[in-house]
Parts: structure tokens; sequence; C-alpha cells
């Protein structure tokens, strides 16, 4: 699976609809203090289910919503999507039927959060558990947070454990087992 497109509307401070193109090989995204990078990668880690509102450095969800600015008023909803390159189908089963995948998430003020993958409604865990199976997602060792390398380092055995189940990716199954424990 290669992602090829993020597209943001309302997520943050980019409230016109933004695409950020992921060519093949590197992509820099370059631009001045508090220009809203650090605000791309959220967009990407929320889109894959991220549901911890201090990871989006927010107190509760709504905070993604962009909360207006001197010239615009506040927005409703925000939306993100995730176009990825689906021809060398390697997408989990379920959602690998076609050349190309979108998963949208879009949240709406008091209403929560929607998920769509593939055209279809689905639940967060069905995209949390699409990219974790794909060795990814919103936990992903891949996205490094401004702070993470040092919170690794001083991390406690069993969270690091977790990160290198991550990058050894059977962070899926751990989740599967950890609900049927549950049950
Ligand atoms: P740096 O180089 O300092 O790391 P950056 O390019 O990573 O900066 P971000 O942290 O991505 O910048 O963007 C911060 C900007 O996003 C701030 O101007 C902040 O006001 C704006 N912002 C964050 N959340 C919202 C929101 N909900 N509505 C409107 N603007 C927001
Ligand atoms: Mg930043």
């Amino acid at each position: 699976m290669r992602f090829t497109r993020l597209r943001l509307n309302g997520f943050k401070s980019f409230v016109d609809p933004t695409d950020l193109v992921i060519a093949d090989g590197l992509t820099g995204v370059v631009g001045p203090n508090g220009c809203g990078k650090s605000n791309l990668l959220e967009a990407l880690r929320w889109v894959m289910g991220e549901n911890r509102p201090t990871a989006m450095r927010g107190g509760g969800m709504e905070d993604v919503i962009f909360a207006g600015a001197a010239t615009r008023g506040a927005r409703n909803f925000a939306e993100v999507s995730l176009h990825i390159d689906n021809t060398e189908r390697l997408a989990p089963s379920g959602f690998n039927e076609a050349d190309e995948l979108d998963i949208v998430r879009r949240i709406t003020r008091d209403a929560g959060s929607a998920y769509k993958a593939a055209g279809r409604d689905v639940r967060a865990r069905d995209v949390q558990m699409l990219f974790a199976d794909a060795s990814t997602g919103s936990h992903s060792p891949a996205l490094v947070r401004q702070g993470q390398i040092s919170e690794l380092i001083n991390a406690r055995p069993k969270a690091r454990r977790r990160i290198l189940e991550e990058a050894a990716g059977i962070s899926g199954l751990y989740q599967r087992r950890h609900e049927a424990e549950l049950k």
C-alpha cells in the first residue's frame, strides 16, 4: 500500500480544502514556524484512527476542527482523506478489491467521528486494524513526533516492547488477543 495523497478540509489550520500530494521518493515539507507542518502529520495519524486528543495536542478531539481566525469563522466539521495506491493488492482482505483505496474520517461538532473505507461506512476499529495489519497506523514508529526520541530512550520495558511489536507488524494480532481476553 502506498499513500499518494492526503486531503484536509477544516482540519486545524487547514480551513480550505488542501491536498498534500505524496509522490514517489522523498517528500519534504518546509515552512516557517506555525505554518502547519506538524498539523499535516497529525492529520495522517488522525485519519488512521488516532483516538487520543493529546496525540493531536488538544484537550478534546473536536479541537482538531478549525477554530476560527481573525477573518474566518470557526468550522463545524473537519475531514481528512487518505488516498492509497493499491495496485499491488497489499491492502488487508475486505479492502483489497480495487487499485485505489480511500479512507475518510470526518468529525462533526457534538456528533463525533465517522469513517469510510472504500466508500463504505466502517468503524474506527476497522480502520485501525486495516493499518495495523499493514504494519503502519497512528502508533507506527514510522511517525516520529517532536520529542518522541527522548520518550523512547526513557520508556519502560513494556512500552518499549509495544514499539518493537509495532515495528514487527504484529500489533494487529496483539490488539485482537487483547479484545479476546476481554470477552
Ligand atoms: P514548528 O515549525 O514550530 O514545528 P509547524 O509548522 O509544525 O511549526 P503546526 O504546529 O503544525 O506548525 O501549526 C500550528 C498552527 O496551527 C498554529 O498557528 C495554531 O494556531 C494552528 N492551529 C492548531 N489547531 C487549530 C485549530 N483547531 N484551528 C485553527 N488553527 C489551529
Ligand atoms: Mg512542528
